[in-house]
């Protein structure tokens, strides 16, 4: 008997759906499937992978509020929220479409008197495990670039969220072969996938204990990994910080999707001079937040996942509650009247807050403020934990501003702004938050083989 999928809107409660669970047989298909059709005309015409993925990017558009409600169904997020996920992703393919003709290599005349040719060669089937936070865009940022180097892909869609991707999937083009498949399942269907010996790269997005497991199975048999993992989103407050802006920015960030984002602005380092205003302030904006239906269009925050993960973020916030520094929220939001996990945004403040709630990735509506006096101080304590995903730094200063953007050990560092991602610029992690990078040319590279061939002239 095939095992199925059963896919729960986390709003609500209600199934929303099921699909079948991929098999080790299943993803061995697929993955035969992926290497006919990068064998064939895909892999070098890079003109007819641009016509693609700008096909595709129109098809998406035009189903946009369909894919829209669904993301909102399968994970609880609002609904504009969801539609600029599914912007993101046409974005995504649209900016990658003309770059695929552009993927190019170089030539050099040799001391010998040899001619060496540096070729970029797509690196051949690619899997893509995903994670359910922002399923389809964080599919895209690597996808896109990935299909215009010219591999041909398996997707693994979180359990949490197969029916949006199967939505953006039905909306692409067809082709005589088909260059993206899909094998949903969990846990075991991901691994066959990361096992199988014709994927040549495992692009995983996700937990970074899980990504761990991931990063060592393709590593055993020589795949690579590219990993986008998890994160501690910190803003560093100097003294002369525009706290207005820096605050718009903390409450949009910090509790989108419910807090559950990698690059969650889930950390605020404030200099002692504003730190109370900063707390008193912060503590009045999260106390108006609406958390109910997402798809209520007053709606500031839906639910979280799941019933089961809304416990693992109850302990933190209960953890804050023992040590006296939740200052707004800090259980669960009651009076909904709807079957999910709802919990109250929540703002956890004192000059030194538990190490346990400032430096691990909470994902969840949780945001903690601690006290800095020197700002190097603030850029160690910033440094110090696993994550390295994304850090900002406000400041009037232009000295303050490049030494801390200099010595934080984040993939990306904004200055006077938060949580800004384009296509055009590379994004990844240091440390335990991932290694390569999705998006800019960079994202297009991590899919490509070099190849030295030297002529004799
Ligand atoms: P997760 O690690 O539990 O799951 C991610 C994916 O891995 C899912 O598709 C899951 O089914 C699959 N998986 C689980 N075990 C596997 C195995 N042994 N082999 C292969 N695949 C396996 O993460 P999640 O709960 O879905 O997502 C939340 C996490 O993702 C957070 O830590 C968050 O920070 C991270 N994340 C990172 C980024 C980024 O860009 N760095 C973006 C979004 C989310």
């Amino acid at each position: 008997m095939t095992d199925t999928l059963t896919c729960i809107n986390p709003a609500t409660g209600e199934t929303l759906g099921s699909v079948p669970v991929s098999t080790p047989r299943d993803v061995d298909r697929a993955c035969r499937k992926a290497q006919l059709a990068f064998d064939g005309e895909w892999s070098r015409n890079s003109r007819m992978r641009s016509d693609f993925l700008r096909s595709w990017a129109d098809n998406i558009e035009q189903r946009r509020d369909e894919v829209a409600a669904m993301l909102t169904a399968e994970t609880g997020k609002v609904r504009r929220e969801s539609e600029s996920e599914v912007a993101l992703t046409v974005e995504a393919l649209r900016f990658n479409s003309p770059l695929s003709r552009l993927v190019s290599g170089t030539t050099h005349e040799l001391p010998d008197g040899s001619v060496g040719h540096v070729m970029r060669q797509p690196a051949g089937v690619s899997a893509f495990i995903i994670p359910w936070n922002w399923p389809i865009f964080l599919l895209f940022r690597d996808l896109a670039p990935a299909l215009a180097a010219g591999v041909t892909a398996v997707v693994k869609p979180a359990p949490q969220t197969p029916l949006s991707l199967g939505l953006v999937l039905e909306a692409m083009p067809e082709l005589e072969h088909e260059v993206v498949l899909s094998v949903p399942g969990g846990a075991e269907t991901g691994s066959a996938l990361t096992d199988h010996e014709l994927v040549k790269v495992v692009a995983f997005t996700g937990s970074t204990h899980v990504g761990k497991t991931v990063a060592e199975a393709a590593s055993r048999r020589f795949a690579k990994p590219v990993l986008e993992l998890g994160g501690k989103g910190t803003s560093i407050l100097a003294a002369d910080a525009n706290v207005d802006a820096a605050l718009t920015a903390c409450i949009q960030s910090g509790f989108l999707t419910s807090g559950q984002m990698c690059m969650a602005n889930s950390r605020l380092l404030v200099h002692t001079s504003i730190y109370s205003t900063v707390v008193e302030e912060l503590a009045e904006r999260i106390a108006t937040l609406t958390v109910g239906d997402p798809t209520d269009a007053a709606t500031d925050m839906g639910p979280v996942i799941s019933k089961q993960h809304g416990s693992l973020v109850q302990r933190f916030m209960d953890l804050a509650r023992a040590e006296g520094q939740v200052i707004v929220g800090g259980g669960p939001a009651t009076g909904i009247g709807l079957d999910g996990a709802y919990l109250q945004p929540t703002l956890v403040a004192a000059p030194l807050v538990d190490p346990r709630i400032s430096t691990q990735e909470i994902f969840g509506p949780v945001v903690s403020v601690e006290a800095f006096d020197d700002i190097e101080d603030a850029v160690l304590r910033a440094n110090d934990t696993q994550y390295g995903l994304s850090a900002a730094i406000w400041t009037q200063d232009s000295a303050t501003a490049w030494s801390a953007a200099r010595n934080l050990d984040f993939g990306t560092v904004w200055v006077n702004r938060y949580n800004r991602t384009f296509a055009e610029t590379p994004s990844g992690g240091m440390k335990a938050s991932g290694t390569g990078r999705s998006r800019g040319f960079e994202g297009i590279n991590e899919f490509t083989e070099l190849k030295h061939v030297n002529w004799e002239a």
